[in-house]
């Protein structure tokens, strides 16, 4: 069956002093997590030091973003060999922060997919519709395009190394959470469109996250849902209790 993830993406916080800090209480409040998988995504800055806190330790680190090129003259940007290089196992891709903020279309979201996939590194690809496309009744339409080509050329073999995960962008650090029921419609929906993207097989295996105002208390209602997989936490994975009480929901 699909191994619960529950990631923290810590988005532009935490000094490096701040991320150590915060990286050694969950290492050792989380020592003995086997239930879920736990990934926590620093800033860029902290993911080395914060690798070396991790070692031996249940928490994976994922980078927040990457650039798809191995090297070469992109000024301000990271490859995903530099990103496994500083202690990453996962990268995040596609977050709707990118997609708003700094024009990241679906092309070439799909782009880095592919070199992370390449490189060895598994992905975290976000998808999500904003408060007007939801209201104009296109939310169905925006994250078919969203997973049509963000996940263009990515073979069936390679989805095992994919998470997929679903942000409402209204829900995003508004305290607005989709109710578990509009969670789980567009999770069943977007297995769906993994069968017919891919296989039965890959539909079934692959984890879907759930993203957006999670909270210590709403995780548990959004995890009694079978389609929902995980957490992918802004927010409350700033701070130590709350990412611990959502990792370790009833
Ligand atoms: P919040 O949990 O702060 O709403 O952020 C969700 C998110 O964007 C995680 O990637």
């Amino acid at each position: 069956m699909r191994k619960p993830l529950i990631a923290g993406n810590w988005k532009l916080h935490k000094t490096l002093a701040e991320a150590q800090e915060l990286a050694r209480t969950l290492k050792d409040k989380l020592q003995d997590e086997q239930r879920c998988e736990l990934v926590i995504a620093p800033p860029f800055t902290a993911l080395a030091a914060v690798a070396e806190i991790c070692r031996d330790s249940p928490l994976q680190l994922a980078g927040q973003n990457c650039y798809p090129a191995t090297e070469g003259a992109f000024t301000g940007e990271l490859s995903p060999t530099l990103l496994q290089d500083a202690g990453c196992h996962y990268v995040i891709l596609g977050h709707s922060e990118r997609r708003q903020l700094l024009g990241e279309t679906d092309t070439f979201i799909n782009a880095k997919v592919q070199a992370a996939l390449a490189a060895g590194l598994k992905v975290i690809l976000c998808v999500g519709e904003n408060l007007a496309q939801r209201e104009d009744g296109e939310l169905f339409d925006v994250i078919a395009t969203q997973m049509r080509l963000g996940l263009a050329e990515i073979t069936s073999a390679q989805m095992a190394e994919v998470v997929i995960a679903y942000e409402p962008v209204w829900a995003i650090g508004t305290g607005r959470t989709a109710s578990a029921d509009q969670a789980a419609e567009v999770h069943a929906f977007i297995r769906g469109l993994l069968q017919g993207q891919f296989s039965s097989e890959v539909s079934e295996s692959t984890r879907i996250l759930y993203g957006g105002s999670v909270k210590p208390d709403n995780i548990s209602s959004l995890m009694a849902e079978p389609d929902i997989d995980g957490a992918l936490v802004g927010g409350a994975s700033l701070d130590s209790a709350s990412f611990v009480a959502i990792a370790h929901y009833p």
